[in-house]
């Protein structure tokens, strides 16, 4: 597995947020806009259940360069 590209999934149970890390410019957005759920300090880096599924999904789509992404768990064959 290549370390620099790495995809990492985060569930709350209701969606589950994915993050590819060889596409985070590491804008900080995600964690300046929604540091309740974002923070790079600590593992896991994403906590979903720090924040409202709506929250999380708005901040979600706010990402520059599509490193994170997320999917309604119900629509998920896994
Ligand atoms: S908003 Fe996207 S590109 Fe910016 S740090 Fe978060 S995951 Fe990386």
């Amino acid at each position: 597995m290549d370390v620099n590209n790495i995809t990492k999934k985060y569930s709350n149970g209701e969606i589950t947020v994915v993050w590819k890390s060889g596409l985070c410019i590491h804008s900080k957005k995600c964690w300046t806009g929604l540091p309740e759920v974002f923070d790079p300090r600590v593992r896991p880096w994403i906590r979903p259940e720090g924040a409202g599924t709506d929250a999380i999904i708005a901040q979600v789509d706010k990402c520059p360069s599509g490193a994170l992404s997320w999917f309604r768990n119900e629509d998920s064959d896994e």
